[in-house]
């Protein structure tokens, strides 16, 4: 039977158990193309039926957050913690506050961290969780009396061997903070059963920058494997976040000219590279939940509202953002202007359409699971770090980034190796495929 047959066949099981869920669909799609043929050519694969274990996660707890706005007012959420695969450590992975969470985007976000965690080489398993809370507009005391309330409905479920989660989109280190004293209070312990803590209670050095320099790693590792480096090469970033911002931090340190960053409405350009001071405005305005579409009169960075960063001129596409924000003619536009790396700092910021274009027209594409892992790597560290209650220095942990991210590199690379090209995407899901499936076999049908 084709691959082809084989995937659509095992589709057409994934998308009738699970109707509706697009996203997840789309991320087990793109898994299933790269992995299927590994798992039929391995009887210890096929007779445990890995990829269909893995198209279903272990569990998804859905559960009611009620909380008091500032006028007294009630209101209800909806929170979910999708704790996908425990086959190679505790579950591990991300909370996003955002109206869009729903459990498709859960499930396919648990679903990649399944496989990114495994390609970090630490024992962590995978999981992703959630609310459909908008944060947006809403005072410091709302946001914290929603996470004491989150985390009243979460914590009888989670726990340092259990499940660890840590922030994503709208759940930074202040979120953490609250979210990890209501755990505590349940708990009565004190226990590392979240990362991205402050690091005046547990958390690790480098954990809030560790996404964005673990993918300036990554770059320079893809770049390093032709002979190259980020000196003078021009750099578009989408986001104005965390994974965006120090992204572009660490680029330019490393002399590369960071030409963007941006946000849902628009786009900050600096054709000459956007300099340090520029990239800390942003950073705060984020923080003070603000728009960039006034920067300071210093800087040689003007606002395009509505623009996207992909109609700029530059060698390398960071898009740092969020899922699905590159599309097929975005792609296009990449492809035109001879843009050489495609690396992905938020999880699956690329359509479907649009990873067929940057593939056929000859780019370099490294998928998020690969080249943002660092985040969780340096997670998988805090906890570490936590168990042992003994801390490292920002430089230790720095070091331990750099070589996480090289080794994540090396495994995609040597998978996805053919002739002298080589297919990131491919490369990772078989990597972690790997991983993953010699787990699950190991332990029978359960
Ligand atoms: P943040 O909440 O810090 O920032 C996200 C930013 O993206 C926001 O400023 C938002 O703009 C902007 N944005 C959202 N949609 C669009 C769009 N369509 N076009 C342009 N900008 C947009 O999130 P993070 O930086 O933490 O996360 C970004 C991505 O990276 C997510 O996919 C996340 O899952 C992934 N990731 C994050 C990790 C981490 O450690 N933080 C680890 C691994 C992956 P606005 O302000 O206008 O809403």
């Amino acid at each position: 039977m084709s691959r082809h047959t084989l995937v659509n066949e095992f589709m057409n099981r994934v998308e009738t158990h699970s109707p509706n869920q697009t996203e997840f669909h789309q991320a087990v799609r793109h898994v299933a193309q790269d992995v299927i043929t590994i798992e039929k050519a391995h009887s210890g694969y096929t007779a445990a039926k890995v990829l269909d274990r893995l198209a279903e996660p272990d569990r998804v707890i859905g559960f009611r957050v009620v909380w008091q706005d500032d006028a007294g007012e009630t209101q209800v959420n909806r929170g979910w913690r999708v704790q996908y695969s425990d086959a190679i450590g505790p579950y591990k992975g991300g909370l996003r506050f955002h109206p869009t969470v729903s459990p498709s985007i859960l499930k396919f976000l648990g679903f990649e961290q399944v496989f990114k965690n495994a390609l970090t080489g630490l024992p962590l398993g995978g999981g992703k969780g959630g609310a459909d809370f908008d944060p947006t507009g809403r005072s410091d005391a709302e946001i914290m009396r929603f996470c004491h309330a989150f985390m009243c409905q979460l914590a009888p479920f989670i726990g340092p061997d259990r499940d660890v989660p840590a922030g994503d989109i709208n759940v930074g280190t202040r979120e953490i903070g609250w979210l990890f004293a209501a755990y505590k209070a349940h708990a009565l312990e004190f226990t590392g059963a979240l990362t991205g803590k402050g690091a005046s209670f547990g958390g690790s050095q480098i954990r809030t920058e560790a996404t964005g320099y673990g993918l300036i790693y990554f770059v320079q590792a893809m770049l390093a494997e032709q002979g190259a480096d980020l000196a003078g090469k021009r750099v578009a970033i989408s986001g104005k976040g965390n994974v965006a911002t120090h992204a572009a931090e660490k680029a330019v340190e490393a002399g590369a000219h960071v030409i963007t960053l941006s946000d849902t409405s628009g786009t900050l350009v600096a054709e000459d590279g956007i300099d340090a001071a520029t990239i800390a405005w942003v950073r705060a305005r984020k923080q003070a939940g603000e728009d960039i579409s006034h920067p300071p009169e210093d800087t040689k960075a003007r606002y395009v509202a509505g623009a996207m960063p992909w109609e700029q001129d530059v060698d390398i596409a960071l898009p740092c953002a969020t899922q699905n924000e590159l599309d097929k003619d975005m792609a296009k536009a990449l492809v035109d202007q001879g843009t050489q790396i495609v690396a992905e700092g938020a999880n699956m910021p690329l359509t479907s359409d649009a990873i067929d274009i940057i593939a056929n027209g000859g780019l370099l594409h490294a998928p998020g699971k690969a080249a943002n892992a660092g985040g969780v790597a340096v997670s998988g560290l805090e906890m570490s770090q936590n168990s042992h209650r003994r801390y490292a220095t920002a430089e230790e942990v720095d070091a331990d980034l750099k070589q996480i991210m090289k080794r994540i590199h090396a495994r995609a690379a040597d998978e996805g190796r053919s002739g002298n090209r080589i297919d990131y995407s491919k490369g990772a899901n078989i990597a972690a495929f790997r991983t993953v499936a010699d787990a699950i076999a190991a332990m029978g049908a359960i």
